[in-house]
């Protein structure tokens, strides 16, 4: 299954980016249900979305804002119809009062200035962000049992 990473990018997105997701959403579901299994969407507030079918997103879009990609602040649990470009768009505005409300205005100040700078992550940078989250999940999983 793990295949040697060629390019951060690639590396990015198919090894890292699935540890994040799954933190982001098994963390949406504990806050919104106490469950492991069903979350609500952050920003429709849709009730009850299997876990599978949750997806973490991006208040601040990952496209042009490398820097803020991985940053736990700005992913939030959504539901498909949310997340998707075509549909909900993001939902960029709900999801970013939400946000300021939840995390409060200084936090989402340092996400914004973040976001901003342009990144270009290495692959020793982004194997850390993987073991952080890897921890991160495993934490998680361990104090829900
Ligand atoms: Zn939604």
């Amino acid at each position: 299954m793990s295949r040697k990473p060629s390019r951060p990018s690639s590396y990015a997105k198919y090894t890292v980016w699935p540890v994040i997701s799954k933190y982001v959403r098994l963390l949406g579901c504990i806050k919104t249900t106490g469950t492991s299994t069903y979350g609500h969407c952050y920003t429709c507030g849709r009730k009850n979305i299997p876990f599978s079918e949750l997806e973490a997103g991006h208040c601040i879009g990952k496209y042009g804002h490398s820097n803020t990609e991985f940053e736990e602040d700005n992913l939030r649990i959504q539901c498909n119809n949310c997340n998707d470009i075509r549909r909900g768009g993001g939902m960029v505005a709900t999801f970013k009062a939400k946000l300021i409300a939840e995390i409060g205005q200084s936090r989402w100040d340092r996400l914004y200035y973040l976001s901003k700078k342009v990144r270009y992550w290495t692959i020793e940078e982004l194997q850390e962000i993987k073991t952080k989250y890897e921890q991160k999940l495993d934490e998680l999983t361990r104090s829900k049992v």
